[in-house]
């Protein structure tokens, strides 16, 4: 009989809650402390970790979470399968950080989007050369500290299916071919865990909530069949997780695998469950507190949905819906967030204290919980009462049908007119974000300047951008950006319905972090937010500059959303305000608005079924928040991140003037991709790429301006950099620039 927890979480965020690991992880690569520095930081986080969450009442803990970097990587170390390219670095950590982050010599690991979260992993690289062998010694050592402090320690490793669907196959293996070899590595990991100790592994497969063809889902299938039926093992816990397993489900119920968690806030899971008899055996760890967003539970209906699975599996456990990996550690310290706000969030901790309540109930009946019910609908009803999420002012502009479609294309074409040479030459938005101005908002926010004194120095940065551009002899300007400490916080901070943590970092790829806002309420400006900056830079310089927006979608993207209405709602209230600032714009003289779409492909739904509707609403808020300009007005997006293919038709319908778009890297195929979907509107392919300090020459922009001159007519063709740089030198960036700014012309000729 093993050993029935009840109350747990899929894993922990890592960073630390003050960003410890960030902070010891760089302070490491910069050479400024060494190793056993940096491992003695990483013990303290993980030991605190633990008994923490024991302290809090869960009685099966996850260990093995825990990742100097990210736990994909560590299961390519695991597996013994790390590129061949940092084989021969000697020294671990820096085998594994170069690996991660790349050096001089040695190119990085892709990087790329966990599922739907803002978490980026590094893919592995498999080849039909790749050897496997097992390295099972971080997670033993991570095993034996937690067991010598006492806890109930569950071991956690990402599934063999889901570690060779994340891969890439550098020759065009067939990756599923390799589960014969590794197989026996996670047969001989299960005996060595059950060994010393572990009574429960939680064995995570994500990728079984996507899409998946029969041939994975037998192969998943067959996995589980062979790992359940070892003799020597823990009872195995197959963790699912951001939504429901489908057609998977019952394949897996009828394999040996003790346990399954189910995400129980996927839309269809409950009945799902309901559906499948095998379940009767096993043990469900119901995901049922959500990991990913950042809303106090409703008990009550929590309760009633696990009372409801009660009759239909073996027993149950109460857990996360996925790892807390994607929220803040915690509420406490977070004093800028005022109640009632402050009483409708849980962050991490208060979702184990949750997840503990839930499971006592559930052991002793609601009476044993009752003063925290009683808070939870407490804090239930003045969020809905509260009239920051309904106003009806924005719900009836919204109701009242506003147009979304501007004159036709060649109509726009006609009135715009700005005088520009063809092939006009242009940037994204941010220039870098230097020392000097960095110094200057921390000098704001600590109180060593005032307002009036900030603003001074923003506007000494504009002009001086300004005139660098002009003396480089672009075509179409930009201010900078340089009063904004990020794309989405920045309007996040400025609108009515979002706030803003002081603490609340989220971990997004290796040491780098971010602090998404938080969206609660309706949302509207209290005023025009960027029509000042634009202004002043246009009252520098006869040459046109662009009006620099943000879009709805990845203002939506990057934030933590509203729970209690349809994202699409959400995002038509973003759309209005983008709307309402590019009409102030216009009205201020600016010419042309651009507005950001980088995260369109990010939210893009796992399942081919919710992809359409989720294309329809999008593309709908884009064309909200830019169609309400007049047709002289030319309005410009960018889109990067990513692959385009499946959102190629959605580019098309937002029905932008202009779209800038990475293509550097993809040697331009975005072109072809396009035409073959008829666009025929202006788009600037991105010449070179920005995520490199490499100055592109003359030459090389002009043979790629050559092959985009292929795809596109000049009358359409813009020229610009992949996107922004504001992660760049300035020597760099003014070099880039002349050269680019000379291929232009040059091919003008
Ligand atoms: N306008 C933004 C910039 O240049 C766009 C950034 C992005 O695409 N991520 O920084
Ligand atoms: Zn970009």
């Amino acid at each position: 009989m093993t050993f029935e927890f009840t109350a747990t979480v899929l894993g922990s965020p890592r960073i630390g809650p003050k960003r410890e690991l960030k902070k010891a992880v760089e302070s490491y690569w910069a050479g400024k402390i060494d190793a056993a520095a940096l491992e003695s930081v990483a013990e303290t986080l993980r030991r605190e970790n633990l008994k923490a969450l024991v302290a809090a009442g869960l009685d099966s803990v996850p260990v093995g979470t825990f990742s100097y970097y990210d736990h994909v990587l560590d299961t390519a170390v695991l597996l013994g399968s790390l590129p061949e390219r940092v084989q021969h670095i000697a020294d671990e950590k820096d085998r594994y950080f170069a690996a991660a982050r790349g050096n001089d010599t040695i190119a990085p690991l892709e990087m790329t989007k966990w599922f739907d979260t803002n978490y980026h992993y590094l893919v592995p690289e498999i080849s039909s050369t790749t050897t496997f062998s097992l390295h099972p010694q971080k997670l033993l050592d991570e095993l034996k500290e937690a067991r010598a402090l006492g806890i109930p320690a569950r071991p956690v490793v990402l599934g063999p299916v889901t570690f060779l669907l994340l891969s890439k196959s550098i020759d065009d293996a067939r990756l599923l071919d390799r589960l014969e070899d590794i197989l026996p590595l996670y047969a001989d990991l299960l005996k060595q865990l059950a060994d010393a100790g572990a009574e429960w592994i939680q064995i995570d497969e994500p990728a079984l909530v996507a899409d998946r063809t029969s041939d994975e889902i037998d192969s998943a299938k067959r996995t589980y069949d062979y790992l359940s039926a070892l003799e020597t093992r823990p009872a195995i816990l197959l963790a699912s997780y951001f939504g429901d397993l489908g057609g998977a489900l019952p394949v897996l119920a009828s394999t040996g695998i003790e346990g399954l968690s189910i995400d129980l806030t996927a839309p269809g899971t409950v009945e799902q469950v309901a559906a499948v008899p095998s379940l009767a055996t096993k043990r469900i760890v119901a995901g049922i507190v959500d990991g990913r967003n950042v809303w106090r539970t409703d008990l009550d209906r929590s309760l009633a949905t696990l009372a409801s699975l009660l009759g239909s599996v073996g027993s149950l456990a109460v857990s996360s819906s996925c790892s807390l990996l994607h929220v803040p550690y915690t509420l406490d310290g977070e004093d800028g967030i005022a109640d009632p706000l402050r009483s409708w969030l849980a962050f991490g901790s208060e979702k184990v204290a949750e997840i503990t309540v839930l499971a006592r109930a559930l052991r002793y009946g609601t009476d044993a919980v009752d003063s925290e019910l009683s808070a939870a609908r407490a804090a239930s009803a003045t969020r809905r009462a509260d009239p920051r999420l309904h106003d009806a002012s924005i719900r009836a502009r919204l109701d009242a049908g506003l147009s979304v479609d501007r004159s036709s294309a060649e109509e726009r074409r006609r009135s715009q007119t700005l005088g520009l040479p063809p092939l006009p030459t242009t940037t994204i938005g941010s220039y870098p974000q230097t020392t000097r101005i960095r110094v200057a908002r921390a000098a704001l926010r600590n109180g060593e300047i005032d307002e009036a004194e900030y603003l001074r120095r923003m506007k000494a940065e504009i002009t001086e951008v300004v005139a660098l551009q002009e003396n480089i002899g672009l075509d179409v300007l930009v201010h900078g950006e340089p009063e904004r400490n990020d794309m989405v916080q920045y309007f996040a901070e400025q609108l009515n319905g979002f706030a803003a943590t002081t603490n609340g970092w989220v971990q997004s790829y290796g040491s780098r972090c971010v602090r998404p806002p938080i969206l609660f309420g309706d949302v509207s400006r209290t005023g025009a937010m960027t029509v000042d900056w634009i202004t002043f830079a246009q009252s520098l310089t006869d040459k046109p500059v662009k009006g620099m927006l943000t879009g709805p979608v990845t203002i939506l993207a990057w934030s933590f959303v509203r729970d209690d209405q349809p994202l699409s709602e959400s995002a038509d209230q973003v759309a209005l305000a983008i709307r309402d600032e590019t009409v102030d714009l216009q009205a201020a003289g600016v010419r042309i608005v651009q507005v950001d779409e980088p995260a369109l492909r990010e939210l893009l739904p796992l399942r081919a079924k919710d992809k359409e509707h989720y294309l329809r609403w999008s593309v709908r808020a884009f064309k909200l928040a830019t169609s309400g300009v007049a047709d002289s007005t030319q309005i410009h997006t960018h889109l990067c991140y990513s692959e385009f293919g499946e959102v190629i038709d959605a580019i098309v319908a937002l029905d932008a003037d202009v779209t800038s778009i990475e293509a550097a890297r993809s040697h331009m195929e975005v072109l072809d991709d396009l035409n073959r979907v008829g666009f025929d509107l202006g788009v600037g392919p991105g010449v070179y790429d920005i995520h490199s300090p490499r100055v592109p020459g003359v030459d090389e922009i002009a043979e790629s301006l050559r092959a985009a001159l292929k795809a596109v007519p000049a009358e359409r063709l813009w020229v610009n950099p992949d996107c922004g740089l504001k992660t760049r030198g300035a020597a760099e960036v003014e070099a880039s620039l002349r050269n680019l700014v000379e291929a232009a012309r040059s091919l003008r000729e």
